[in-house]
């Protein structure tokens, strides 16, 4: 299928030549005149995939009340800065706050920051938050929140993220591109750009010929930024997301559309397109700037430790038989092991190295 996006993209290669593949998730995302996030309605049924508070309000519930636990044991000074990196359709962050909102002097003090690209998606957050006890500021990035003590939330944000991507050859690690093949169509290549040997991680030393390697350097620069933030002046940052906690080699760039997988080049613009995140990377990232790295938890292992199953036997009470099984359907898809249980993981950072339960360990990545 052609796209506006697809032809843009074609003029702009036979121009200037191949795009990183940063480049390229890049302009899929957030092309400001047809990105996937600055055009299309990416949640639920009608959309492409379906994200956890989408699932149920339990997810931003949970989120909510570990987070107003979080903030009494690692004693927040006030006011303080909440934040949201991506917050998509809203829903997580209304059903949080309806959580917060329970404790006394907790929306005094709280700033609310929605750190949004996408001008469509801030429209329909505002419109989810119409009737929240907090009114959001959106920001375009998280160096224009205000400095103070924070608390940052961020759901599938760090997979769409750009990120390169390296291809052992016979020369070294060669930055893989984006081209046109004979056929005109778009397809990878190698591009000139070497990965230097002092960036080169160990376990990537006796990697095979055409073996990839992935690389999150937006995803690492926020998550150092933030981790700076909590250092200076206290605070707790939640990032949730698929991906895994030793790196790896491997490729794991991947497009969804209309809830399939689909071709990387088949529908730019039309489909999601995102990579796994490298939870490691991250919290080294982290750890570098100074903040104390909580080991991560599987999303299934959180959401059950922190009250899932209670939680959804008080919503289901009294119900009838079709909304129970909804609850227990959500139940499911949250936190089995086959759905979004295992693959999904749970990481936070925190000024302190303080026990934060559900987390029982602190992480120190090499
Ligand atoms: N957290 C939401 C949505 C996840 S989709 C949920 O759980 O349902 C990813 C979100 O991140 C979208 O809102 C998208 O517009 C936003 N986003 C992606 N890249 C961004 C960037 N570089 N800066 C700010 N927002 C971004």
């Amino acid at each position: 299928m052609t796209t506006p996006l697809l032809a843009k993209l074609k003029k702009r290669i036979v121009a200037t030549g191949p795009l990183s593949v940063v480049d390229y998730m890049s302009a899929c995302l957030a092309d400001p005149d047809h990105g996937y996030y600055t055009t299309k309605e990416p949640f639920g049924e009608m959309g492409d995939f379906t994200t956890a508070p989408e699932v149920s309000q339990m997810f931003g519930e949970l989120l909510g009340a570990f987070c107003l636990q979080a903030s009494d044991i690692l004693q927040l000074g006030e006011p303080f800065q909440l934040v949201e990196l991506g917050p998509g359709g809203g829903t997580l962050m209304a059903d949080f706050l309806r959580m917060a909102a329970l404790q006394p002097g907790f929306m005094e003090n709280a700033q609310l920051n929605l750190v949004e690209m996408s001008p469509r998606l801030r429209e329909k957050q505002a419109d989810t938050l119409k009737h929240a006890p907090l009114a959001p500021t959106f920001r375009d990035m998280f160096s224009e929140v205000p400095d103070g003590p924070l608390i940052v939330i961020a759901n599938e944000f760090f997979d769409a993220l750009p990120i390169r991507q390296f291809i052992k050859t016979e020369l070294g690690w060669s930055e893989r591109m984006v081209g046109l093949n004979d056929e005109g169509n778009l397809s990878f290549g190698i591009g000139v750009a070497q990965l230097e040997q002092s960036a080169l991680p160990a376990y990537a030393a006796h990697a095979h010929r055409d073996a990839v390697l992935e690389t999150q350097p937006a995803a690492n620069a926020i998550a150092s930024q933030i981790a700076e933030r909590i250092t200076r002046f206290g605070g707790l940052a939640l990032f949730i997301d698929y991906g895994y906690t030793k790196s790896a080699l491997g490729d794991t760039l991947q497009a969804l559309y209309k809830h399939a997988y689909d071709d990387v080049f088949a529908h730019p613009g039309a489909a999601d397109i995102t990579a796994h995140v490298n939870f490691e990377a991250l919290a080294r990232s982290a750890a570098q700037a100074g903040a104390h790295v909580h080991a991560p938890l599987t999303q299934g292992d959180f959401l059950v430790k922190l009250g899932l199953l209670e939680r959804a036997g008080a919503l289901g009470y009294g119900k009838d038989p079709k909304t129970q099984e909804c609850i227990r359907d959500a139940v499911e898809r949250l936190a089995a092991p086959d759905q979004m249980g295992d693959l999904f993981k749970v990481l936070a950072i925190t000024h302190k190295p303080l026990a934060l339960p559900p987390f029982d360990l602190l992480w120190h990545p090499i």
